[in-house]
């Protein structure tokens, strides 16, 4: 699969990569993301039979940022089940990710497991599950795409950290209503150093291929029961793309999952995985480049869920 679909990506990429950073702007509230070129540009597919492929920069590891969030909710559910809904919604929230007005309106439950007061909660349930939500991230991470040298970037995280607030002010509101069962300042830095993992578009696309192959791990055994992985691309494809998910399901009509490092993981059940990377973002907080790149190969290929 991925050795018929380089074509495209290569067609793409050279439609697309020269205009990259042209358009948006890279994340800026930390220094650590925002000295990363905006021109970069990067693109992968990976086939359900594991074959991994790509173009440009497919291979530079960059902040993955947001796109953890996919994995720490493949483990919450794995781990821990539909308990989880009790805690947290699963509707757009037409609202920045880390927003704090919809929290006051429904009594702490955050709207979706993908903005940043519902990936908090997940964090703190995968704690209750693991005792190392970070940690279990990064196992799954490197195990999946066969890559043990996956790491955190403790410079990324501790900026992070540094600038945390509004992050810290989520987790304090919904411990304010009972909706963490650990420590706040716990919670908040096993968040921060999960959105600190760097990898390459090559990593994440075989990494997220679970979700093309239905729940299957990349050794055959399961990680998800068939519907668990179908809700967790339902969810993808109505919230993964922040306020903006609407505008991306219209323009690529596949689940994915973008974050301000600059890089989208999208899905095609039963087919492949797509990662793109391009850190220049548009003021939703999604790559100009990537979009784009993601818009043109459902079009180019017909391959998308519709
Ligand atoms: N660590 C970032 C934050 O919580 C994640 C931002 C993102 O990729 O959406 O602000």
């Amino acid at each position: 699969e991925a050795r018929r679909l380089l074509p495209v990506l290569r067609e793409i990429a050279d439609e697309v990569g020269p205009g990259a950073g042209r358009q948006g702007r890279v994340a800026d509230y930390i220094p650590a993301l925002s000295g990363v070129d905006p021109a970069a540009f990067g693109f992968a597919v990976a086939g359900v039979d594991g074959e991994v492929l790509g173009v440009d920069g497919w291979r530079t590891p960059f902040s993955i940022q947001s796109v953890s969030k996919v994995f720490s909710l493949a483990l919450a559910l794995a781990g821990g089940g539909e308990s989880l809904w009790a805690r947290v919604g699963r509707e757009p929230s037409g609202n920045p990710f880390n927003s704090l007005v919809q929290l006051e309106h429904e009594d702490g439950i955050p709207r979706n497991p993908f903005i940043n007061a519902g990936a908090l909660v997940v964090t703190d349930r995968l704690l209750t599950l693991t005792g190392d939500a970070r940690g279990a991230v990064l196992d799954l991470l490197r195990a999946e795409s066969g890559n043990p040298d996956i790491d955190f970037d403790p410079d990324v995280a501790r900026s992070e950290a540094a600038r945390g607030d509004r992050n810290a002010a989520l987790a304090h509101f919904m411990a304010g209503y009972g909706n963490l069962e650990n420590p706040v300042a716990h919670v908040l830095e096993h968040y921060f150093w999960q959105c600190s993992i760097a990898m390459s578009c090559r990593d994440l696309a075989a990494a997220g291929l679970f979700l093309a192959r239905h729940g299957l791990r990349g050794d055959g055994s399961r990680l998800l029961d068939r519907s668990a992985a179908k809700r967790i691309n339902s969810i993808m494809l109505t919230c993964g793309a922040y306020d903006a998910a609407g505008e991306f399901a219209y323009r690529v009509g596949l689940p994915g999952k973008s974050g301000v490092g600059g890089g989208i993981l999208a899905v095609v059940p039963g087919r492949c995985t797509l990662c793109v990377w391009s850190p220049a973002l548009d003021r939703h907080g999604n790559s100009v480049a990537g979009v784009d790149a993601l818009d043109r190969f459902t079009t180019l290929t017909g391959l998308s869920v519709f």
